[in-house]
């Protein structure tokens, strides 16, 4: 009986695409283990600001049926969250306390909402969209208030901004510097999106800062930017996504944003890659790192880190044109949605 077992650590596209392609191309005695942070199979995150307004099931989030993984031979670890991992020793450890030993590995973690430093002190008062878990609370709180007031945003709100729009609810929405990371944001684009919204129906608020924000009873609050006091039933931040990588703190990977790889998805560990929104990929021909964004690119990371680990030297090629500066970081985006 073959001695590999691969693991794979995340099952938002990249790391399902890693799983199947590791078991489609792995021999047939070699252990495929699919963890995942939450409950049930992949799921497509871009889909759902569609399940929130209505236009699609829960059931068509999913890539495929539960079933699936244990038929092809894959052994899914649902709703595990691996806290540590040991890249020289090759195991990982589960808030539960199990240890699980691998040959190799692929680390496809994704990110978690980013929210800017001086809006910390009312993360609570804000609601994000990255999870499942997130979108039912925006269902159900959008069934008793009418009111959303937006900031940020970045390009998971434009589309929640659409379904907001075809729920009837009044949206306002405050453009800020980080408006539309991760893209270049100039003043022709904002000035275009700014339009564009109130051409929907938006509410639009230019330059705005956040002065203060309270919660007067579970759906109202008020909000004052600059000089203009708000009341809503609702606060919606997005400002992007950033690498979920802190239970890596320890480990010993080079990490920088995300995890830092070659462009081989690499990590310089042996048996070790890494793959989508989590991954840093050098490119040579910029001699630096980009951060993948959007799910085709991760995706096609997560097939691409799955056929180096089991021996080929499939390069990660994506031309340094599409590489653009955003704040200081070097970002490449599968990703672009039309308002
Ligand atoms: C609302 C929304 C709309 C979007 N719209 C689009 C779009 O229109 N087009 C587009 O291209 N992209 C879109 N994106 C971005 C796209 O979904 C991401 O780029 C893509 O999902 C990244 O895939 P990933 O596999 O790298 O990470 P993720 O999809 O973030 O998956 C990470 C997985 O890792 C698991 N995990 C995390 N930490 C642990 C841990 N410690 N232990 C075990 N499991 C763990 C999580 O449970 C999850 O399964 C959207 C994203 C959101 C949230």
């Amino acid at each position: 009986m073959s001695k590999e077992h691969y693991v794979v650590i995340g099952n938002g596209p990249a790391g399902h695409h890693a799983a199947f392609t590791l078991r489609e191309k792995a021999g047939e005695d070699a252990r495929v283990t699919l963890i995942n942070g939450h409950e049930g199979g992949s799921y497509r995150p871009h889909l759902l600001p569609e399940f929130i307004s209505g236009d699609i099931s829960e059931e068509a989030l999913y890539v495929s049926p539960l079933s699936d993984y244990g038929e092809k031979g894959i052994k899914l670890r649902a709703a595990q969250q691996v806290v540590a991992l040991d890249p020289k020793e090759r195991f990982v450890i589960f808030d539960h306390k199990e240890i699980l030993s691998y040959t190799g590995a692929v680390i496809a973690v994704g990110g978690r909402p980013r929210i800017p430093e001086p809006l910390l002190a009312f993360e609570e008062l804000m609601t994000t969209l990255k999870t499942l878990e997130d979108a039912m609370v925006w269902i159900r709180r959008l069934a008793v208030v009418d009111s959303v007031l937006m900031i940020g945003g970045d390009l998971t709100s434009l589309a929640l901004t659409r379904a907001l729009l075809k729920l009837n609810k009044h949206v306002v929405f405050m453009l800020n510097e980080d408006a539309f990371w991760p893209l270049r944001c100039d003043e022709a684009l904002f000035d275009a999106v700014g339009e564009r919204l109130t051409a929907e129906g938006v509410e639009v608020i230019d330059h705005g800062r956040i002065k203060g924000m309270t919660r007067r009873s579970e759906d109202l609050y008020d909000v004052t930017i600059g000089d203009r006091r708000l009341e809503v039933g609702m606060i919606g931040a997005f400002f992007g996504l950033r690498p979920d990588i802190r239970f890596l703190s320890k480990s010993g990977l080079r990490m920088e944003r995300g995890v830092l790889v070659d462009e081989y998805l690499a990590t310089g560990f042996e048996g070790l890659y890494a793959a989508g929104d989590c991954a840093q990929v050098y490119h040579p021909g910029i001699r630096d790192y980009w951060v993948s964004i959007g799910h085709d690119n991760a995706a096609a990371l997560g097939r691409i880190a799955a056929l180096n680990l089991l021996g080929c030297r499939v390069p990660a090629k994506v031309s340094a044109t599409s590489i653009f500066d955003v704040q200081g970081v070097k970002a490449n985006t599968s990703w672009w949605t039309e308002f």
